[in-house]
């Protein structure tokens, strides 16, 4: 889609020169200067200050080596990488991807993408992205626990409760969190909330693991209902099987729908009968295996190889939950042909600009990641909140919390589409919505 403003477009064209073969970062900003176009148009002041200028450009970028040594006694060396992206609105928030696809370019795309998102939930967090191109996949705990205390021994000078809260991401679990927030409190002598999707035992929240895919799934309903749909009898297909996925899969069923699919990185399972999710969490969450396996367990269900063609299985929703552009224009005309009406992105740009341009011109209801995905860095802010306070919320408390911000999110972002004149567009609205108060902020300090 085209920039309909002069400065913008301008100002796009600077971000593709400065910051060459990061396709996928001049993507996600693109896709907000879109929305912005309007805005701008309303409140000159933002181009006059530099607000426009200053918001591409992250605060900080820390890229730093993580030597570590496997368990063949081989000196292993990976990169590191911390985007200190935005903190006009609180401390940079935002998770730690390891996967072996991590660079500068990603990092700086979900980085970007967290500012407005961590906006959006209302909450004060700024936003942050981090990662390496280590893979734990196939690794052994004591590869995974060394790799983590490397990466941490150089992030430790940069982050802190008040400064940089990491969290995780593809690859970064319970685990992982724990190995990473050993070794902080070992390096700074300090226990406090540095890091967020902790253990219970270690000042963790209830609900934490829940929240990216039970949010998105608040979100979604949110959107069905104001358009006279549920879950309620729906057929749902999902792609992944990790933390997003599994817990998505698992509220939708709570909402009355049917899972019939899911996905990792290797291809897809189909079970007519419905997911059986107790065997999906026991393969993905304990074994650490492959969802091939789940075929031998359930001789109806269909294993495919490849991830392409989950989006060819007829459903009334698809929650793409894996991975950035796994559902391109061809995928979004399959879901429509199929008779798909909605699609809430549980993944960070799941969605390629052709596919969220043929959804949303079929009028299939589209729900953006930075909103629908929120929950989990809202639920992030309210571990901090514990943290500082010292005190533990139910679970029932975290989920109510949970519930609202969920719904105020899709007030907000719907609102803030009907102001400026594109009704329904929750693309825009999440993209305005989530401007506007960082960017209000921006002003306020003047040039800094
Ligand atoms: P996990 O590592 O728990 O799971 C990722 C899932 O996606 C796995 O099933 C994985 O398969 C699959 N996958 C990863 N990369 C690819 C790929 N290149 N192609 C196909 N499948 C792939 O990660 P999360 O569930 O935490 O994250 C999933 C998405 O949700 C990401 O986009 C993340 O940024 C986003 N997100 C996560 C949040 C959270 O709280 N965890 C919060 C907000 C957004 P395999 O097992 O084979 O690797």
């Amino acid at each position: 889609m085209m920039i309909q403003d002069a400065y913008l477009n301008g100002l796009m064209e600077r971000v593709i020169a400065r910051n060459p073969a990061e396709p996928e970062f001049h993507q996600a900003v693109q896709e907000v200067l879109v929305s912005l176009a309007p805005v701008v148009e309303a409140h000159p002041e933002y181009i006059k200050e530099g607000v426009m200028d200053c918001l591409v450009e992250p605060e900080r970028i820390i890229k730093f080596r993580v030597p570590w040594v496997d368990d063949a006694g081989v000196v292993r060396v990976n990169r590191g990488f911390r985007v200190q992206f935005n903190s006009a609105i609180g401390p940079y928030k935002g998770g730690l991807r390891f996967h072996p696809s991590v660079y500068e370019g990603i990092v700086k795309f979900l980085g970007f993408e967290q500012i407005f998102k961590n906006s959006l939930t209302g909450l004060p967090i700024g936003g942050g992205k981090g990662g390496s191109d280590f893979d734990p996949k196939g690794k052994s705990e004591g590869e995974v626990m060394r790799f983590c205390q490397s990466f941490m021994t150089e992030l430790f000078k940069y982050i802190g409760p008040d400064t940089d809260v990491p969290a995780g991401d593809i690859g970064v679990g319970g685990r992982e969190i724990g190995y990473l927030f050993g070794q902080y409190k070992r390096l700074r002598n300090e226990f406090n909330g540095v890091l967020t999707g902790k253990g219970l035992s270690y000042g963790g929240s209830l609900a934490r693991t829940e929240a990216t895919g039970y949010g998105l799934c608040y979100f979604a309903d949110n959107m069905l209902k104001a358009n006279g749909r549920s879950f309620e009898g729906a057929t749902v297909v999902i792609s992944g099987s990790g933390n997003v996925a599994i817990y998505a899969c698992q509220k939708a069923t709570q909402l009355g729908a049917k899972v019939v699919a899911m996905s990792d990185s290797n291809g897809y399972i189909y079970d007519p009968d419905g997911i059986d999710l107790d065997l999906i969490k026991q393969l993905k969450e304990v074994e650490r295996k492959r969802i091939s396996e789940y075929a031998a367990h359930h001789p109806k269900a269909q294993y495919h190889a490849g991830c392409r063609d989950i989006w060819k299985i007829p459903c009334h929703i698809a929650l793409p939950c894996a991975t950035q552009n796994e559902l391109d224009g061809e995928a979004a005309k399959a879901l429509i042909a199929n008779g798909c009406y909605a699609v809430a992105e549980g993944a960070n740009m799941p969605c390629t600009p052709e596919a969220v341009d043929a959804l949303q011109a079929a009028s299939v209801l589209f729900a953006p990641a930075k909103a629908a995905n929120a929950g989990g860095v809202a639920t992030s802010a309210l571990e901090m909140s514990q943290n500082s306070m010292r005190f533990y919320w139910t679970f029932e408390e975290v989920d109510e919390h949970l519930k609202r911000i969920m719904t105020d999110l899709y007030q907000n972002a719907s609102q803030a589409a009907a102001k400026y004149g594109m009704e329904g567009n929750l693309v825009a609205g999440a993209n305005i919505a989530g401007f506007l108060k960082v960017a209000d902020a921006m002003l306020a300090y003047g040039v800094v």
